[in-house]
């Protein structure tokens, strides 16, 4: 058994089969050389034997000399010899992939005698600054390997020396006059300078906790720099932005490494050279099936791989081209891509991404809580109204308005600026506090940092000072920590149709087998989202969202004001025909696929002008308009519709019990718009949603109507009755059903479900009413609670265990009494993959979310079947 495993050279076919001992970037190395791949040759000294460099120098030797005996023949040269030396590096090899503290010694076997010889063939200034280079990597490693404070004074007086000797002869004059720092055979025998770096190594490991398993890695040196035929370079296997399946990256003619100026594409590094390096990328990536990153050097027309590793910051769309393409080619099945991409991933291929070689050189602050997803890049303001004006001044002279909002926490006063900037940049609170839960709902990005310290006019954020006007580069991805750049990087916005995400889809589409995936939409363009997802329908269109729209807001604030029903009608006709156009289109894009639309639910006042400016305004439209609506009436019904509790109060079937003829028009319109699109051909499919229903009696009353004192109120069925006649085409394919999103619904859902063809759990509106926590007012305390571990989730983000436990109970009393009742979900709970097992537990039939949430949830399904 040899002490050293060797790859590149000699038996490399053996190395990995030690991959435990070889550390991570022995790992590395030995499995380019498993492939076959030009890997500059070397060997592994594993922790253990590293001892025996300090027990016993001269057992080693022997075999010492044969290892490297074969990277010499692979590489043709001979250690310590000639003009064209084997020279060495050494590097610590860590068990965990992590970054060694320790320096590694690049040129090992310069010595007195042949750096002249080197200095002929490769020029006097590279050969002396290497040798320069190899001595002060060995007195930093000395420094880390002694405990004897004389001792590393010494050494560190003559590092600093020699850090500013930059001529051959002040380098030379140094080294001479430090001569007796080192041993002297560092300057004359190549391999006692070796033996001397491994003890060096194993000294300074010992004291390091974290690597004292840890094995050195000896490898041959190639020169980018060598000559004219010789080049250093780098490049990913694919794009790490856009995926694209290119080798993305560049090289540095006639350069040591890819520090030197005045990179080129490699699509000029000649024929033979791109297509090795395209060959190598494609084998790396079917043998390790992900995006990697190689690190190469051509030295006299002959290309040898340095390094290779992961690509640390791939995009997701790169993740999943990539992974595309390793099934294109048959490496990998479906099922591995489903198994691959983290759910939530997806959601940073709808966002911009950040391009990570526009942060290189940016200061790097990492950490904090990812209080909104994405990417942002911006100029910081410190106040609402600062960022407001510049923002304003920017879009005038045509400038940047690109912004970021930096404030300890924020309010809703700060919501309009917010609503202008890319992102929010906080230290107080954390997931649900106000600034994040803002930039959520608005997309943009926030990121909480605790640790930044707020000045007037600049912010203190691990020792990084940024002020006002500053540029700050903030990257929040879904899986990873959080990042901070100071500066400005650049970003690159998704377009769905190259992101790849379309035929992931199709993947996933595979095994989507037990649960359907609705989208929440109630505009058109969601809806066509919607369908490029493959939604299999829409599972709630909230209607309220169609009257705020401009042209028709003012009638529906006259409609809710009318003085009497007459008026009222009048004002609904009017919008009825708005209404039957929404839903046309709404059903024709979603063509043979149910279409759930719920009827009002927002509370009435929330249409009306919320402070006295509004009201003026819309009392001036509303005289403008001949209305007869006077100011003072506005302001008094408005009054009278105020509530202190609105989320508990006038909203969803109760409207439709004090104004049924509001539902009426509603749901005539979804009948004439069904009726149109029959008679055209179309198989529309519209299921009428109740909200907020508390009692079988309420819903029955609205589906089925009731006559009293000689008054027929309509119910949906009566209404679809009366449009058929006026079509020749029927029956119309239409469904009834209701919300269930109050704990009594939940527990009345036997009796209710005799109205119901179908129940939606609303668990937005279930957990505020389970746990009595208001939605909007929860992020004031939520914090708190995280603190001290009281709730261990966002309760509007993960369904609690009462909540599921009221969704089981309905779901087991609803098809009690009706087996074929169907049942979705259609909270923002739907898009969150932690709750995707309990919701096919509970033998729900679909879930419903934004048109955005469709693959996240998607892929939540498929993973949980694979
Ligand atoms: C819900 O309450 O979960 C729901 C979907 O309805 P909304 O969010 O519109 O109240
Ligand atoms: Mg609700």
């Amino acid at each position: 058994m040899s002490m050293f495993i060797s790859f590149g050279s000699g038996k490399h076919a053996e190395a990995l089969k030690n991959s435990e001992i070889l550390g991570s970037r022995g790992i590395r190395a030995a499995s380019l050389a498993q492939l076959d791949m030009p890997i500059c040759p070397g060997f592994i000294i594993p922790h253990e034997h590293l001892a025996h460099f300090i027990n016993n120098p001269r057992g080693v030797v022997p075999e010492l000399k044969e290892f490297i005996s074969d990277i010499g023949k692979t590489m043709g040269k001979s250690f310590g010899g000639g003009k064209n030396p084997l020279l060495l590096k050494a590097v610590e090899s860590p068990m965990l992939n992590v970054q060694s503290s320790l320096p590694s010694i690049h040129h090992i076997g310069l010595i007195d005698d042949n750096v002249e010889m080197v200095a002929e063939m490769s020029g006097e200034k590279f050969a002396f600054n290497e040798y320069a280079y190899l001595i002060s990597s060995i007195i930093r490693l000395s420094i880390a390997a002694s405990d004897d404070e004389t001792e590393i004074e010494a050494l560190e007086a003559y590092l600093g020396k020699l850090k500013k000797a930059k001529s051959k002869s002040t380098i030379l004059k140094t080294i001479d006059e430090f001569r007796e720092i080192l041993p002297a055979e560092i300057y004359s025998d190549p391999l006692f300078q070796l033996q001397y770096v491994v003890q060096q190594f194993d000294e300074a490991l010992k004291k390091s906790p974290t690597s004292e398993d840890s094995a050195v890695m000896i490898q041959a040196m190639v020169y980018g720099n060598f000559d004219k035929d010789s080049a250093a370079g780098y490049f990913y296997t694919h794009h790490i932005v856009t995926g694209e399946n290119e080798l993305q990256g560049e090289y540095f003619p006639a350069a040591y490494d890819e520090s030197a100026p005045n990179g080129k594409s490699l699509d000029n590094l000649g024929k033979k050279h791109l297509k090795s390096l395209q060959d190598i990328a494609v084998k790396l990536e079917n043998h390790f099936l992900e995006l990697r990153w190689i690190r190469f050097a051509i030295e006299a027309d002959v290309l040898w791989l340095v390094d290779q590793s992961s690509a640390p910051n791939k995009s997701a769309q790169a993740e999943i081209k990539t992974l595309l393409d390793l099934r294109d080619r048959d490496i990998v099945d479906n099922d591995y891509l489903i198994e691959k991409v983290k759910p939530g991933r997806l959601s940073e291929i709808l966002h911009p991404t950040l391009d990570p070689k526009s942060v290189s050189k940016l200061k790097t602050q990492e950490g904090g809580i990812a209080g909104a997803v994405g990417a942002a890049i911006g100029r910081v303001f410190f106040n609402a109204e600062n960022l407001i004006t510049a923002y304003r001044q920017a879009q005038q002279a045509g400038e940047d308005t690109n912004m970021i909002l930096a404030m300890p926490s924020t309010f809703a006063g700060d919501v309009k600026a917010i609503e202008v900037a890319q992102g929010v940049l906080s230290s107080e609170g954390g997931y649900a506090s106000h600034a994040p839960v803002v930039a959520r709902s608005l997309g943009k990005v926030a990121l909480v940092r605790p640790d930044a310290v707020f000045r007037k006019k600049s912010v203190q954020i691990g020792g990084e000072e940024v002020k006002e006007g500053d540029y700050i580069t903030m990257n929040v991805p879904y899986y990873e920590d959080p990042v901070l750049y100071i500066g400005q990087g650049s970003l690159t916005k998704p377009v769905l149709e190259h992101s790849g995400l379309l035929d992931f889809l199709d993947v996933i589409q595979t095994r989507i087998e037990n649960i359907d995936v609705h989208a929440n939409a109630d505009q058109p363009r969601d809806a066509q989202l919607a369908q490029k997802f493959k939604a299999r329908g829409i599972g709630l269109c909230r209607t309220e969202h169609m009257f705020f729209d401009e042209s028709r807001i003012d009638r529906f604030r006259y409609m809710i004001l009318a003085q009497d029903s007459v008026k009222r009608q009048e004002f609904l006709d009017d919008l009825a025909k708005d209404q039957t156009e929404d839903f046309y289109e709404l059903l024709k894009i979603m063509d043979g696929h149910p279409v759930t639309i719920r009827l009002l639910d927002a509370p009435l006042h929330e249409f009306l002008p919320a402070d006295e400016k509004g009201m003026k305004d819309f009392a001036a439209k509303a005289k403008a308009d001949g209305t007869g609506l006077t100011a003072t009436a506005i302001k008094e019904r408005s009054q009278l519709l105020r509530e202190f509790n609105p989320m508990l109060g006038h909203r969803g079937i109760r409207v439709a019990v004090s104004y049924p003829e509001i539902y009426r028009m509603q749901t005539r319109a979804i009948f004439e718009a069904s009726y149109r699109l029959l008679e055209e051909g179309k198989n529309p499919r519209p299921e009428i949603m109740i909200p907020l229903v508390m009692n079988p009696n309420e819903l029955k009353v609205v589906r089925n109507g009731k006559k009293i004192e000689g008054k027929h109120i309509l119910g949906i069925r009566d209404i679809e009755e009366q449009v058929s006649r006026g079509f020749k085409k029927g029956p119309l394919d239409y469904r009834v059903g209701t919300m269930i999103e109050l704990p009594a619904a939940a527990l009345n859902a036997s009796a209710i479900a005799r109205y119901a063809d179908f129940f939606s759990f609303g668990t937005n509106d279930l957990t505020q009413t389970t746990y009595g926590i208001s939605r909007d007012d929860f992020n004031t305390f939520f914090s708190d609670y995280t603190e001290l571990d009281l709730l261990p989730n966002n309760p509007f983000k993960v369904l609690q265990p009462q909540v599921k436990e009221l969704v089981t109970t309905a779901t087991l009393r609803g098809r009690m009494v009706r087996p074929d009742l169907k049942l979705g979900l259609c909270g923002e709970h739907g898009a969150e993959p932690q709750n995707i097992d309990f919701i096919a537990e509970a033998g729900l039939n679909y879930v419903s979310v934004s048109p955005y949430g469709i693959p996240i949830a998607k892929l939540a399904i498929a993973q949980m079947n694979l």
